[in-house]
């Protein structure tokens, strides 16, 4: 055919034998392997084979053209490997763009990583576009980030954190005949280095117990860990003994670090804190539940945790909640505006007409 034609289809490596339209409509290419490919050296000795068993065609998914579907069909031979001392005996021609194993071109995973991760659009959505299954798409996207994602540079303030993803599911382990229970958490490792400069998210793991801190803390070079000097956490046990970890030589696994607990938590642990005490308090001088008026309420709470305004929201909500607990229902303890009840207004004698 003339080479135009393989000029114009451009897939690297193959030469276009002929192009044909079948009777749904569709068009098929019909390629061999051009001189660029490896045409005949075992991949696993490198000795050059000239002793060819049977001739094969594989039809590797690639990027759509045109209006109508188009697949092309790749017409390769399978070769014989004369060498005695390898273990292969017969291999296929590859080329860059479709290597061993693989059933899409190199360009059509380009193209998919690109329209996810460049484009956002969904995994399902770019799957159905390019005519490939979901598992092949998100495996494209995998592909293009691991070899974008290179190790994070060194921090000097590492933050580590939880977050939920999803439901736990139960999944049957075949090997141990045991339902196992797949952790719904994920532990999210971010660069919390103040001003313009952070590198934002520096890795995810799954679960978040000290084990996968400690594995993804190992991952990292000597310099990553050593350039450490704090990592913030929320008060988890688990993180803190991460961080805590001593290594086999006598080390620490991070050895400059200060372990800080992020202020967000410890000012809700005193606020709650202190609302137990003044629940408590009221209950044992008055015999009931608090009111927006009762001392213990309205008091500024202790300069030790008074931080701005959570601890007069916490009162606030408080009272809000146990509203909220019941809907639609007056508080009968809340105060009309002349400083009565609902129950001493529905108790109040019956005024009778004259
Ligand atoms: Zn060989």
């Amino acid at each position: 055919m003339d080479q135009s034609t393989t000029v114009l289809f451009g897939l690297p490596g193959v030469r276009v034998r002929r192009v044909e339209r079948v009777e749904s409509g569709a068009r098929v290419v019909h390629v061999e392997t051009a001189e660029g490919g490896s045409v005949a050296g075992c991949p696993g000795c490198g000795v050059v084979s000239v002793s060819v068993k049977e001739n094969v065609i594989t039809r590797p998914g690639d990027l759509p053209y045109g209006e109508t579907p188009l697949t092309v069909e790749w017409h390769k031979r399978r070769w014989r490997c004369r060498e005695p001392l390898c273990a292969r005996l017969t291999f296929t021609e590859v080329i860059e763009e479709v290597s061993a194993g693989r059933r899409t071109t190199g360009r059509l995973r380009r193209a998919i990583a690109c329209a996810v991760g460049d484009a956002c659009r969904s995994v399902a959505e770019a799957a159905e576009a390019f005519g490939v299954s979901w598992p092949t798409a998100h495996a494209t996207v995998i592909e293009a980030a691991l070899a974008q994602l290179g190790d994070p540079e060194p921090v000097t303030v590492l933050g580590i954190d939880e977050t939920r993803r999803g439901r736990p599911r139960w999944t049957y382990d075949v090997q141990s005949t045991r339902w196992v229970r797949t952790d719904a958490w994920d532990t999210g490792f971010v660069d919390l280095q103040p001003g313009a400069g952070g590198q934002g998210l520096l890795g995810q793991v799954e679960g978040r117990t000290s084990a996968c801190v400690v594995d993804w803390l190992r991952q990292r070079t000597p310099e990553f860990r050593a350039a450490v000097q704090f990592v913030a956490i929320d008060p988890a046990a688990v993180y803190a003994k991460a961080i805590r970890t001593v290594l086999d030589d006598g080390s620490r696994l991070l050895p400059n670090a200060r372990l800080v607990v992020d202020h967000f938590h410890l000012v809700k642990l005193a606020n709650d804190a202190v609302t137990t005490v003044r629940r408590r308090v009221i209950w044992e001088q008055q015999g009931r539940r608090g009111r927006k008026i009762d001392p213990a309420l309205t008091m500024p709470p202790p300069a030790a945790v008074r931080t701005g305004t959570p601890i007069a929201q916490g009162v606030h909500n408080d009272v809000e909640f146990s509203d909220r607990l019941r809907p639609g229902r007056a508080d009968p303890h809340r105060l009309d505006r002349q400083g009565r009840t609902a129950g001493a207004v529905r108790a109040r004698p019956h005024r009778r007409a004259p």
